[in-house]
């Protein structure tokens, strides 16, 4: 297939796209790189099978000749950076989307979007299933993220049912492995570089929130088995293994064996306050079910990151 990923160059984009490659697709990843990295697919850029193109989808998109696929992952995803590109993030999931439905209509192609648990908002329901409405806060700091992946999903039910679209929406539970950006402000990898830099692990509030965490190449595992489904209802992708903040500190502290301290900070306003996927869905439906173990997954993430901070060895 000739498969457009938007958000290509991104964290779980540019891991997609090396799923992609290796089943011998043709790749299209487009990125305007606010939040994504050229360097994560650079290893690509010599291949015959593959194209970057720089561009904003919250602009009109245009791609020559024919696109059997498009996935929508474009967005930036870490609280950190939605509260700092607001406006860009409300675009692209709700213009962005609309442009990526438009291209996938004209194109007569198939559409992925990547919807997020944050739909769940706060959650009042443990664990949460797909049927669960949410709990949002459409004008806290993270509505900006949660109400515009709402819209998004609204927006391509209506375009699978007024144009009969074959579109699919997965909503993704945390994620984390190597490529996650050292600033991108997300617990990981804060815990991790802070671990290797020898700073203190800074845990907000009291620490005892949780998230349930998966690795990324189970989740690209979920979207390529999503792409081959024909359901167009939301699947929840993610771990139901639950953790506390405070029990991934401490794991990470261990894992990396850093003499850092954790710290206690105030807690992000609407942070919420457990998240756990119901995935029977994706179990039934999909035949799949996340195979990696945090702790395993979590080595293979320090790894990466050893190599990419300057300071290792001051922990
Ligand atoms: N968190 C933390 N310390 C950090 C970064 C995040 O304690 O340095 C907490 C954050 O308050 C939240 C959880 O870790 O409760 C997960 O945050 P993240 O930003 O990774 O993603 P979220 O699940 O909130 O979208």
């Amino acid at each position: 297939m000739r498969i457009l990923v938007t958000g290509g160059a991104g964290f779980i984009g540019s891991h997609l796209v090396d799923r992609l490659m290796t089943d011998g697709h043709y790749v299209i990843a487009m990125d305007n790189l606010i939040t994504g990295k050229f360097e994560n697919i650079q290893a690509h850029t010599s291949s015959t099978r593959f194209e970057f193109i720089h561009h904003n989808v919250s602009n009109f998109i245009h791609v020559a000749g024919d696109i059997d696929f498009v996935v929508h992952l474009a967005s930036p995803a870490s609280p950190v950076d939605y509260l700092e590109l607001p406006i860009q993030t409300l675009k692209v999931n709700s213009l962005g989307t609309h442009n990526t439905l438009g291209l996938a209509t004209v194109k007569n192609a198939k559409y992925l979007l990547a919807s997020t648990s944050e739909v769940y908002g706060d959650p009042e329901v443990h664990p949460q299933p797909e049927t669960y409405w949410g709990n949002v806060n459409p004008i806290g700091p993270r509505g900006v993220y949660d109400e515009s992946k709402r819209f998004a999903e609204a927006l391509t039910m209506a375009y699978h049912k007024m144009h009969g679209l074959d579109t699919r929406i997965i909503r993704i539970f945390n994620c984390y492995g190597p490529r996650l950006r050292l600033d991108d402000g997300r617990v990981i990898s804060n815990f991790i570089r802070q671990s290797l830099e020898g700073e203190p692990l800074t845990v907000y509030g009291e620490g005892n929130q949780t998230r349930s965490f998966q690795y990324v190449s189970d989740l690209v595992d979920g979207i390529v088995k999503t792409m081959n489904s024909d359901h167009h209802l939301p699947i929840n992708l993610g771990n139901p293994q639950e953790k506390t903040v405070d029990e991934i500190a401490k794991l990470i502290k261990q894992l990396t064996g850093t003499r850092s301290e954790i710290v206690f900070k105030e807690l992000p306003v609407d942070d919420p306050r457990r998240r756990l996927p119901d995935i029977t869905k994706a179990k039934e439906l999909l035949g799949w079910t996340p195979k990696t173990e945090l702790v395993d997954g979590l080595k293979q993430t320090i790894a990466w990151f050893e190599t990419q901070v300057p300071k290792v060895g001051v922990k």
